[in-house]
């Protein structure tokens, strides 16, 4: 720890998460969210490393990659599932290491939803500030992230209050919403006449919802996202025929936001508590409005009948009524509200408050 007049700059090891390599899509939104943090607690001095699954991609920002076998996803787990491992798990190989070099750092950042990181907690030296990327999905996780918050008070956050209400321990969650380097969205005042939907291809994202309203609203989808399971995309295409949606596949930020930018909105429709919805502020970002089922993350960021429409969840005929008043909602707005709420400063301001306060309480 180093203090330059009245800030203190740190050493903070990131580890990411064990679903995939960073750059995949596997890890989805976990990927954009550990890279705009790491922009922006460097950009205010301090020392970030990342540990992270071999063949991460991360520019600017120093990588030390650890092999193994990649974790199951939690969201494809059963609530009653009990905790399992891969021979050879990157996710047990990454902490192994964490553990290893633990006293490089001042403190450490976990993004993996994951329940070895907060079972290890405790046999840890340096303090871990664990960012919980999704809402609740099993009853093992949430016991050990509850045990985790009542020996460590103040170090579970979350990105949003929808998600921090799926968790017996709601009130004890540090709600940090997220943020972006807004000078890689570029604003696009006209819009072409096509619906996004943007996201990882998975059940509890719901494009089937988002492909059925395009269509009855007569206007064509573009569709942006790793697909994790193909065997589940082909079901989509086979029982969807006559829709009119292509498929754009998985893009880098640059090339994401310039073919986002030329829609007419954002469709979001999840049938899970979506944590927050990284590609909702991007849309935003980009001048695009949302269209979101009130169902989570989305919920907080969209304001309704000014940056797009919140809907009934599971409601295809008021996303298609939504879509059909789209002209009453500004681009210049969304992008505004994107700037003033959800920018990687505010962000940063967020995540360093939270760090210092982790570190504070650790060593009092
Ligand atoms: N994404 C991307 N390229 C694409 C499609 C999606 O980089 O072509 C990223 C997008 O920027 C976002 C993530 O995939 O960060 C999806 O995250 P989100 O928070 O919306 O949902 P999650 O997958 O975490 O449930």
């Amino acid at each position: 720890m180093l203090s330059t007049g009245n800030r203190t700059l740190l050493k903070v090891l990131f580890i990411s998460t064990p679903v995939g390599p960073i750059g995949s899509g596997l890890g989805g939104g976990v990927e954009l969210t550990l890279r705009n943090i790491a922009q922006a607690m460097q950009q205010r001095g301090h020392q970030v490393s990342v540990l992270a699954p071999a063949s991460s991609v991360l520019e600017g920002i120093e990588v030390i990659s650890v092999s193994g076998v990649p974790q199951p996803t939690a969201q494809t787990q059963e609530r009653q599932s009990p905790i399992s491992f891969p021979g050879n798990s990157v996710l047990a190989n990454l902490w192994d290491y964490a553990r290893q070099i633990q006293h490089r750092y001042d403190l450490l950042l976990n993004f993996a939803y994951d329940w070895l990181p907060f079972y290890l907690t405790p046999f840890f030296e340096r303090p871990i500030a664990h960012l919980v990327s999704m809402g609740s999905l099993t009853d093992a996780m949430d016991q050990m992230i509850a045990q985790t918050v009542e020996r460590f008070p103040g170090t579970i956050g979350v990105h949003s209050r929808a998600q921090a209400a799926t968790f017996s321990f709601e009130e004890r969650c540090r709600c940090l919403s997220n943020g972006l380097d807004l000078s890689l969205y570029q604003f696009k005042a006209e819009a072409e006449n096509c619906l996004g939907w943007v996201g990882r291809i998975a059940p509890e994202k719901g494009i089937e919802d988002a492909i059925l309203a395009a269509q009855q609203a007569g206007v064509g989808l573009k569709i942006w996202g790793a697909m994790p399971d193909q065997r589940y995309w082909q079901t989509v295409c086979q029982r969807y025929p006559e829709a009119n949606f292509s498929y754009e596949g998985f893009c880098p930020t640059e090339q994401l936001q310039a073919g986002l930018g030329r829609c007419r909105a954002l469709l979001m429709t999840p049938k899970w508590v979506e944590a927050f919805g990284n590609v909702a502020i991007e849309a935003l970002a980009c001048g695009v409005p949302v269209i979101a089922y009130r169902r989570g993350g989305p919920a907080e960021i969209v304001e309704h009948g000014k940056t797009g429409w919140l809907i009934e969840p599971d409601c295809i005929a008021e996303l298609v009524e939504a879509i059909a008043q789209l002209d009453q909602i500004d681009r210049h707005t969304c992008r505004q509200q994107a700037e003033a709420r959800f920018s990687m400063q505010a962000m940063g301001d967020r995540v360093e408050a939270w760090l210092a306060q982790i570190l504070r309480m650790s060593s009092e």
